[in-house]
Parts: C-alpha cells; sequence; structure tokens
C-alpha cells in the first residue's frame, strides 16, 4: 500500500501536495519506518516459550 502523505520539509506539516499549501516550501514522502524491532524479538520470544515447555518442572522447586 502506497502512501500519498507528504511532510514539508521547512515546517513539518503533513499534505499531499508537492507544495505545502501552508508554508509553501517543498515537500517530500513521509514514509514510516520499513523495519520493526519488536517482529524480531517476538521471534525469540516464541522461540523461548517452545523451550520452556519442553523444560517442564524448571521452576517448580522448593
Ligand atoms: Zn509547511
Amino acid at each position: 500500500m502506497h502512501s500519498l502523505i507528504r511532510k514539508c520539509i521547512e515546517n513539518g506539516h503533513y499534505t499531499m501536495q508537492v507544495v505545502c499549501p501552508i508554508c509553501g516550501s517543498a515537500t517530500e514522502f513521509a514514509l514510516p519506518p520499513k523495519y520493526s524491532p519488536a517482529d524480531k524479538f517476538q521471534k525469540y520470544r516464541l522461540k523461548l516459550m517452545d523451550g520452556d515447555k519442553s523444560g517442564k518442572d524448571n521452576s517448580k522447586s522448593i
């Protein structure tokens, strides 16, 4: 999905125009960051949970 949202370089106004209608500055595409570090960590977390299952009775120590 392509976003048409642009951001004014000078003042950070959000617009869909090539030239900011508010201050008249040039604009550039305001793209969100592509990678998400949370996703990476979720992979590890799932792996850890799997390992926890197989190693039961590990935390039951009285
Ligand atoms: Zn502007």
